[in-house]
């Protein structure tokens, strides 16, 4: 693998070997320690985030590398440079392997094309966003043992959401069932899945009800009473299956998409997700790093 851009260039085997790495990684094998020993990675990442660019920062630091962040904060595209120009400034560095957030979809294989350097997408517009969904899918092999079988409800603003982009390719390819859930206009015009009627029905057969922000910045609005409809909060958590767990990948909107108890509550496994997000990273420079060489 020399980039990842995005799930669909993962079959099962790519993704089952990023998972068990992952998880070798994540219970102490240590054996990747050196993957990227002088090496240096660059984050570059023209939207917000807190969780991504950090847990990617840590990765690559855990794997030897030295770490350069461009944050369009503060950077000089505030003077007028082009978002190319940034682009090939900081591959002109030097590094090896670039992380990439942009508000376009498509932008991360722009970045591939200018510079020919290893990308890995780190979420772009309502495209995509891998290293998400591969986190994911290794919380719940670690939480529940198994991805194959299980019936995942996926809640609130599909259409807008790039995670809900890679778990619909990530999930059915491991052997889940997804169930699509919320108002008609967050609902991809185009998918393959079922819907659910309201978050009741799902939230009584799934093993796993999915949690997504609505995406305001992509011009999505939840309008009133969204809580109540689509809301998860600590009666349907009760509802829940005895081993149904919650998931949700942040920045959460307490008392919209999800309520205090719930996200709080002992199904909750949303710092789980946080925490397996630097052994997933991990995994994946790691393996990127393997066709560098
Ligand atoms: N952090 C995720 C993303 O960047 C989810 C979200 O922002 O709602 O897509």
């Amino acid at each position: 693998m020399k980039s990842l851009i995005t799930t669909s260039q993962l079959t099962r085997p790519a993704l089952e070997a990023l998972i068990e790495r992952a998880i070798r990684v994540a219970e102490g094998g240590d054996q990747d320690a050196v993957a990227l020993a002088g090496a240096a990675v660059a984050t570059l990442f023209f939207e917000p985030s807190t969780r991504t660019r950090l847990s990617f920062e840590l990765a690559a630091r855990r794997l030897g590398a030295d770490v350069v962040s461009f944050d369009l904060a503060g950077s000089s595209a505030s003077k007028g440079e082009s978002e190319r120009d940034t682009v090939l400034t900081l591959a002109a560095m030097g590094p090896q392997i670039l992380v990439v957030r942009h508000s376009t979809g498509g932008f991360p294989d722009q970045v591939e094309e200018w510079t020919g350097r290893a990308v890995v997408n780190g979420g772009d517009g309502s495209r995509e966003h891998p290293t998400q969904a591969l986190l994911d899918a290794v919380t719940l092999v670690r939480s529940l043992g198994r991805i194959d079988g299980l019936t995942m409800a996926i809640v609130g603003d599909v259409a807008h959401s790039r995670v809900a982009g890679s778990l619909m390719r990530v999930m059915p390819t491991l052997g889940a069932e997804l169930v699509l859930a919320g108002p008609r206009h967050f609902l991809p015009d185009h998918h393959e899945f079922s819907v659910a009627g309201d978050l009741d029905e799902v939230v009584a057969a799934a093993d796993v009800i999915y949690l997504l922000r609505v995406q305001r910045e992509r011009g999505a609005s939840e309008g009133k009473g969204y809580h109540r409809s689509w809301g998860l909060d600590a009666r349907r958590a009760a509802a829940m299956r005895p081993h149904a767990v919650i998931m949700h990948p942040g920045p959460i909107n307490r008392g919209v998409e999800i309520s205090d108890e719930a996200a709080d509550g002992p199904r909750s496994l949303i710092l789980d997700q946080v925490a397996n997000g630097v052994p997933t990273r991990m995994a994946v420079l790691a393996t990127i790093a393997e066709s560098l060489s």
